[in-house]
């Protein structure tokens, strides 16, 4: 039965699908069998995973609307070494096609249940918004990640996000819990970023992750060559920093390693 993490945070930019990406083939590289759901209509997690989002027959789109499974769906990424369940801007259209079908918010949660053991990890890439595609994110995982840059702003739209998770957590999914805080982009440098850094540590305590993935030209190149940092450039150390999130990661849940 796979554990299933939604990475999201409504601010864009913050390293969403970055983290997405590199974890996936982090853990894979640890012997996890992982999928990574692309719920966003941007495909970026698609294409930074090796696979066409201009080629698709079958998406996360169709899987939402009921009318492919993900067994269907779902590619290989080669290089990554994971399976993707790929998006591209026909997504764009569910939000609206869904508001007329029913449970729109629990379609994504029924459609992994039938892969679930397929795999020890399904990692969700969600949009920059609480958006309906993100709802069925929410609703589908165990755990949520927040990837988050370490500066003055991050903190306000960590409200709105957990205000969401609280509503989720009392209607559609009670089980929801945060597994963890992740510091993007970091600039060791920057005075504000590690004010900010301390302050995240002090509200959310051992939520927080403490491995930091620094800024690093290496996982902003790797996606136009549709691969993982891990296999753009291996010893890079972004590419070292998201191997050493999933050992983290790991570490803290032994059961998923067994
Ligand atoms: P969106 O909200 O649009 O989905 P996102 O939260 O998924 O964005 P990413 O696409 O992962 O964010 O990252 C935004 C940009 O920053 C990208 O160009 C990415 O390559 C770059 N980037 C992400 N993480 C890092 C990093 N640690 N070091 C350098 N560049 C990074
Ligand atoms: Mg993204």
């Amino acid at each position: 039965m796979a554990k299933t993490l939604v990475i999201t945070n409504q601010k864009g930019g913050v390293g969403k699908t970055t983290t997405a990406v590199n974890l996936a083939a982090s853990l894979a590289a640890c012997e996890q069998r992982v999928l990574l759901v692309d719920l966003d209509p941007q495909g970026n997690a698609t294409m930074g995973s090796g696979v066409n989002k201009g080629q698709l027959r079958q998406s996360v789109y169709h899987v939402l609307l009921g009318t492919a499974q993900v067994a269907q769906a779902r590619q290989r990424s080669q290089q990554g070494g994971y399976d993707v369940l790929p998006a591209n801007r026909e997504l764009g259209g569910a939000e609206i096609e869904l508001v007329d079908l029913a449970e729109r918010e629990t379609r994504l949660k029924a459609a992994l249940a039938a892969i679930a053991d397929d795999y020890d990890f399904i990692l969700i890439d969600c949009p920059p918004a609480l958006n309906l595609l993100t709802l069925n994110g929410l609703v589908a995982a165990d755990r949520v990640m927040i990837p988050m840059q370490c500066e003055y702003f991050a903190l306000e739209g960590l409200t709105d996000l957990v205000n969401t998770l609280r509503k989720v957590r009392a209607g559609l999914n009670p089980q929801i819990e945060i597994e963890g805080l992740l510091r993007t982009m970091y600039d060791p440098r920057s005075t504000l970023a590690q004010q900010v850094a301390v302050q995240l540590k002090q509200h959310f305590g051992d939520k927080v992750y403490s491995v930091v993935i620094p800024r690093n030209v290496r996982l902003a190149e790797a996606p136009s060559h549709g691969l993982p940092a891990l296999v753009y450039d291996k010893s890079s150390k972004g590419a070292q920093a998201y191997l050493a999130l999933a050992q983290e990661m790991l570490e803290k849940q032994p059961a998923a390693v067994a």
